[in-house]
């Protein structure tokens, strides 16, 4: 089922991390270490300080930007949020559901719903966050956890606007939340093709077969330089959304060429 024409997605999420002048150091050293990576398609997550100078900055043929956050509602009086119309022009995707979002700002599906509702609007695409925690997990409810967050994180949309969007099975026990990011667990290959399997057929369930095809599923938890190849090896895997260990240019470039080596 897996695409081969589809470019391998490699998003960095570096979440509270990396002031405007760090970020705008950091692209500044990644594309001096990048050469050719034609069939991976690189997103960068910055702080939102960041965006405005770092869509100055990039190339946009080698970088696109993503917002880690944002309201539901397009404007009026929401004081310290920032909208998805507000987004626009600025970056090309957003995350949405993100397990920390869920789980210590405590965004239920009904939010992320939203979010994505405004995501769209916008004409920007969605990174839907999906993933069981650690007892859910033990309990055997992985594929029900999946089922649950796409049907309530994508419901509102027609198949027209879930063609393009991004899904990340981020399993919560598997995502380090620090540096160190070396010393944490990955699901096995197994594990995580079961999981792009039920995605598959949930987005399938919902929108058709078509659009179960063409949209994007990603993995992400404590995926680093050491073990991006073996991830990226999962068939019908699109790419990878790496947190802690987006934030070393070294280690991050190395994620990116294990991505261009697979696809070459
Ligand atoms: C994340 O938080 O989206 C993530 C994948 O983090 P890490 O790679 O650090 O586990």
């Amino acid at each position: 089922m897996y695409a081969v024409s589809k470019k391998t997605l490699i998003i960095a999420n570096w979440k509270m991390n990396l002031n405007i002048q760090e970020a705008s150091l950091f692209v500044h050293k990644l594309n001096n270490q990048i050469s050719n990576h034609r069939n991976v398609e690189l997103v960068l997550a910055p702080t939102m300080l960041a965006l405005p100078t770092l869509s100055l900055q990039v190339d946009r043929k080698k970088f696109s930007l993503a917002a880690q956050n944002l309201y539901h509602q397009d404007e009026g009086p929401f004081t310290g949020e920032v909208s998805a119309h507000q987004l626009r022009g600025l970056v090309q995707y957003a995350l949405v559901g993100h397990s920390e979002r869920r789980h210590k700002f405590h965004e239920n599906d009904k939010d992320i719903r939203a979010k994505v509702q405004a995501v769209v609007r916008n004409h920007i695409v969605p990174i839907l966050c999906v993933g069981e925690t650690a007892t859910e997990k033990a309990d055997g409810e992985t594929s029900g956890v999946l089922h649950d967050q796409i049907t309530g994180g994508l419901a509102n949309l027609t198949a027209e606007d879930a063609r393009d969007i991004v899904i990340a099975y981020e399993p919560v026990w598997a995502i380090s939340g620090g540096k160190n990011f070396a010393d944490h667990k990955t699901p096995t290959p197994t594990e995580i093709k079961r999981a792009i399997t039920t995605i598959r057929k949930q987005v399938e369930h919902l929108f058709g077969k078509e659009v179960a095809e063409s949209v994007r599923v990603l993995y992400g938890g404590s995926s680093n330089a050491s073990n991006a190849a073996s991830l990226l090896s999962v068939a019908d895997l699109d790419g990878l959304l790496v947190g802690g260990a987006s934030l070393n240019v070294h280690e991050f470039s190395d994620i990116i060429a294990a991505a261009h080596e697979r696809t070459t």
